[in-house]
């Protein structure tokens, strides 16, 4: 399903040239709107579900609704980027919640902790 951008949490990435869902995202999906100044995603039926925009936005903006039969809508899964790893917070569809922590990110070159 593709990302669903929260109006509250979106600042627009306060006017920058290039906000990080618009520069990120593969398939060029993202804009900003020019009436509310808020991202969007612009072909919805074209969304792979990579998530990348997801992951990016530094004010977790965009959530995710992960579609399968383990964990239908309304859960959720949000990601929160940390300078090593993600949390990733699951809600399920009874509202359970769980944490993940243990997804390292190590680019070229980087030590890990
Ligand atoms: S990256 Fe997040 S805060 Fe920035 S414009 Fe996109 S949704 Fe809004
Ligand atoms: S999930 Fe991937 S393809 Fe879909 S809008 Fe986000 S970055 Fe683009």
């Amino acid at each position: 399903m593709p990302p669903y951008v929260l109006p509250d949490k979106c600042d627009g990435c306060k006017n920058e040239a290039d906000p990080w869902c618009v520069a990120v995202c593969p398939g060029n999906l993202f804009m900003i709107d020019p009436v509310t100044s808020k991202a969007l995603c612009r072909d919805p039926g074209e969304c792979w579900d990579c998530m990348t925009c997801t992951i990016f936005c530094p004010r977790q903006a965009i959530v995710t609704q992960v579609q399968y039969q383990l964990a239908p809508i309304p859960a959720e899964l949000i990601p929160r980027l940390g300078k090593r790893h993600i949390t990733w917070t699951l809600i399920d569809c009874k509202g359970r919640i769980y944490r993940l922590e243990n997804m390292i990110l190590a680019g070229e070159g980087e030590e890990e902790d």
